[in-house]
């Protein structure tokens, strides 16, 4: 069987790499993307800082204090959406099959491009080259057999640079990495492993399957195949959904705005419940309204953060909706749009305010329990439609 050509392409400190580009005076200079007050969270860190010990999702307490002479930088996320957007359209104009994983980082598969484009080294180098010249953005590429040997192999290029792991090589590339470094290898199943005297995949890869199924279940099973490169899981193209949205035709028209605030709860509710299922965040949050005459407007806001909090987005949507009372006639159609889509981790990390992670929680866990039990109709009190 001929092998696939997988490349995972990650880009460098990308939130930092983004911000340099509007600060030159800071390259080559410590820099630590992120709010530098209150219970914030390092987001990027450049090399020099990753070095002393900094990294992502580090409060930023701590950070600091390991570099106090970086520049701290406040996230703006719309340039990362927008950048990352640039990046991803690029990818797909190489081949249809790109996987994106998070906001910089992407599976592409370029086993039937090879004839058009070259060798997977060569599609990675131009990668590299035109990411570099047109945005000037510095990335690492990971080039093997399948996706978890191509992010690997993107790890160990890193910084700006490129891996290539023939598949004849995967076991010899495999073997003195630590477990640690395997997807799926967490502190618990680390540890598991380590009681089990297991520290690298080589090491791993000599375990007879079944006592790894024995030890770990399944999960036993999955590593004992990676250990030995084998990973079957196919580059899964993700969609490109614009936005998400969701609206209601009255059956009479409405005047009473506690109505229209109840309706745009609940369909608030319904687009960030689509969100949480899409594993996707806003950006931003549209409204739209027709008049009884079918005239419409459409206001936008763009949030502070990305969010897929039903909460959130439903206090985006009544704010709009405040803006624009007295409204000029009674209202036949609403609508609630979530726009700016994008990966939750780049929004999400910004507000790591314990009541609203609490708020999360508690819809996260809603819809589990609407999944499990779809008649269960579990909808926060507040999205609740009001008795008409
Ligand atoms: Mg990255």
């Amino acid at each position: 069987m001929a092998h696939r050509a997988i490349l995972h392409v990650d880009m460098d400190a990308f939130f930092v790499s983004v911000e340099l580009l509007d600060r030159p005076e800071l390259v080559g200079k410590p820099v630590i993307v992120g709010f530098p007050e209150g219970r914030s969270v390092v987001l990027s860190a450049s090399y020099d800082c990753r070095a002393r010990g900094v990294h992502s999702a580090m409060p930023m307490s701590q950070a600091i204090p390991l570099m106090p002479e970086a520049t701290i930088v406040e996230p703006s996320h719309h340039k990362y959406a927008q950048a990352s957007e640039q990046i991803m359209e690029y990818f797909r104009s190489l081949t249809p099959l790109v996987e994106q994983i998070s906001v910089d980082e992407a599976f592409l598969d370029v086993t039937g491009s090879v004839r058009m484009l070259g060798g997977p080294v060569q599609i990675a180098q131009t990668i590299r080259e035109h990411i570099s010249q047109n945005m000037g953005l510095p990335s690492s590429v990971g080039i093997a057999k399948n996706k978890f040997v191509a992010k690997l192999a993107s790890t160990y290029a890193k910084p700006n640079g490129m891996a290539v792991v023939a598949p004849e090589r995967t076991e010899e590339f495999l073997r003195d990495l630590p477990v640690s470094k395997m997807w799926g290898v967490g502190k618990k199943t680390g540890e598991q492993l380590h009681a089990l005297g297991i520290e690298t995949v080589g090491e791993l890869s000599r375990e007879s399957e079944a006592r790894l199924v024995s030890r770990l279940g399944e999960h036993g099973r999955s590593l004992y195949l990676l250990s030995r490169g084998i990973d079957d899981r196919p580059v899964e193209v993700t969609r490109d959904e614009k936005s998400i949205s969701a609206e209601h035709t009255f059956s009479a028209d409405v005047s009473d705005v506690q109505v229209l605030e109840g309706e745009l709860l609940r369909l608030s509710h319904r687009v960030a419940k689509r969100l949480r299922g899409h594993g996707r965040a806003a950006g931003g949050v549209g409204l739209k309204i027709k008049y009884r005459d079918f005239t419409g407007v459409t206001r936008t806001k763009t949030l502070g953060a990305a969010t897929d909090s039903s909460s959130a987005i439903g206090d985006a949507a009544l704010s709009l909706l405040h803006k624009l009372s007295p409204l000029a006639q009674p209202v036949r159609l609403v609508g609630v749009r979530a726009e700016r889509l994008q990966d939750p981790e780049v929004g999400l990390q910004l507000s790591l305010d314990p009541k609203d992670e609490k708020v999360r929680e508690a819809e996260r866990m809603a819809d589990l329990i609407g999944q499990k039990f779809p008649q269960s109709l579990v909808t926060p009190a507040r999205f609740l439609r009001p008795p008409e």
